[in-house]
């Protein structure tokens, strides 16, 4: 088998399952059941292989990794086995009670999504009356009981004209981190894209609003911020290079190099059912597929930036052309270049309801689906 680092991180979702219903959910289109979730001692095995490997470090993730029974579990057997532990959550169920129990189980460093500043227009977007409110009173757990706290805001079309209140939000819930994280088109946002990409006019005041509170807030709040890739010239290193620093297991244990990988259908995955982590890692063909350089064809392979962008998304190249090995269409010297203008002329034009995300694969367009009032036009 080749020689390869060890994964940075692995993403352990838990589960598909969620209260919530966001239309950019990186799940999945075809969600796995509760049913087929990995029980707990073939997850405590996964992260007993993970730390054997050199992993640093676990994110439960989901879906909402709340939803099993067993996360406290989970997160203190990753402790002792010396991985740093981050939970990813909506927030909506994290009770005192919970959050006592992930502090006593050794949890490092909590995240906490929200969909936006307002507390309609995030509600409409999660799908769940409340929901606002309730993460807003988790996140002062989280910070009650002293543990890091980031705030990932996810910024589309319909709250990118909040952005200031975004970042307020995240000074006044006391987070030390705020992750501006620009909505990616796989699953659920690809069926929304032309309801949630923002025109190129909308992205440069939000960017300029953003440099603007990093500079004012060094040392308050670390605020990282990605642009969305229709709107670069050049592509981002997408998971820092396919299987190169993360590894992702999902709720039914298929392993994957990224949490979209799913979406290339020419690829099959390993499942940690049968398969050690390190095997899987170093020795797979879902994972040899497009690692390196060797998989490159023109431009990319002899361009100076093949080593730095990877070539940009393989979920990318292939949502947007349908073959997975070419550049990233969001390159500017990629011949499929001009495969982003019909998203770039839907984002100008007015947005179509909103496709919420569902358990059970059934896609629900909610009859008072129309855009809200708070919409920027
Ligand atoms: S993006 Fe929304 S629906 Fe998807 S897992 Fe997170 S909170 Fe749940
Ligand atoms: S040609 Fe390929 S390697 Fe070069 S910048 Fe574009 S996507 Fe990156």
């Amino acid at each position: 088998m080749p020689e390869v680092d060890p994964p940075l991180a692995i993403v352990a979702e838990l589960t598909h399952r969620c209260p919530l219903q966001c239309p950019y959910c990186s799940n999945p289109l075809e969600l796995e059941p509760g049913r087929d979730e990995l029980d707990t001692d073939t997850w405590r095995r996964v992260l007993d292989q993970a730390a054997g490997m050199g992993v640093l470090q676990v994110q439960f993730s989901g879906g909402e990794p709340l939803v099993r029974r067993d996360l406290e579990d989970l997160v203190g057997h990753a402790a002792r086995a010396g991985l740093y532990t981050t939970l990813i959550t909506s927030g909506v169920t994290l009770s005192d009670t919970r959050v006592d129990a992930l502090v006593e189980a050794g949890i490092d460093h909590v995240l906490i999504s929200f969909q936006d500043a307002n507390a309609d227009a995030g509600d409409y977007v999660a799908g769940y009356d409340g929901a606002h409110r309730i993460k807003c009173e988790a996140a002062a757990r989280v910070r009650d009981r002293g543990l890091p706290l980031t705030i990932n805001a996810v910024m589309h079309r319909q709250n990118l004209a909040r952005m200031p209140e975004v970042i307020a939000q995240a000074v006044e819930l006391g987070a030390g981190r705020l992750e501006i994280a620009h909505v990616q088109y796989y699953g659920w946002a690809m069926a929304n894209r032309d309801a949630l990409l923002p025109t190129r006019e909308q992205l440069d005041e939000a960017t300029a609003i953003v440099e603007a509170a990093r500079e004012r807030l060094r040392g308050q709040l670390v605020v990282d911020y990605v642009m969305p890739d229709y709107h670069a010239m050049l592509p981002r290193a997408c998971m820092g290079g396919w299987a190169r620093r993360f590894l992702s297991v999902t709720p039914s244990g298929k392993a994957l190099p990224c949490q979209a990988a799913e979406t290339i259908p020419s690829l099959s995955f390993p499942s940690v059912r049968t398969t050690s982590l390190d095997a899987i890692w170093r020795g797979s063909e879902a994972f040899n597929r497009y690692r390196g350089t060797g998989w490159m064809m023109e431009p990319c392979r002899s361009c100076d930036r093949r080593e730095i962008d990877w070539g940009g998304c393989r979920c990318q190249a292939f949502a947007l052309t349908g073959n997975p090995r070419v550049a990233d269409p969001v390159c500017h010297l990629a011949p499929d270049h001009g495969a982003l203008e019909p998203a770039l002329r839907a984002a100008r034009a007015v947005p179509p309801p909103l496709v919420y995300r569902r358990l059970g694969g059934t896609i629900v367009v909610p009859e008072d689906a129309a855009p809200l009032s708070v919409t920027p036009s």
